[in-house]
């Protein structure tokens, strides 16, 4: 067993975030500008919201990302059949 794997069965994933940092990859891209970032270690969900600052994907901000990605892709749509 490696020394990561000690670390997590004995504190959980997320101290290994917390020394290692959060392995964030992209869940989601909302808008050109909007995204949706989950980390692979602990299932961390961050979002950014309109002034380019990351921060946590709350229900909230789940319906608002929802709401602008259908109207995004109906204006992407609209665009294409024109
Ligand atoms: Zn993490």
């Amino acid at each position: 067993m490696s020394t990561v794997q000690t670390l997590m069965s004995l504190f959980g994933k997320k101290i290994i975030c917390n020394l290692f940092g959060h392995k964030m990859i992209t869940s989601k891209n909302i808008t050109k500008h909007v995204k949706e970032y989950k980390c692979k270690t602990c299932q961390l969900e961050l979002t950014n919201i309109e002034n380019g600052h990351t921060t946590h994907l709350t229900p909230e901000l789940r319906d608002i990302n929802e709401t602008l990605f259908q109207f995004n892709k109906k204006r992407i749509l609209r665009l294409e059949n024109v």
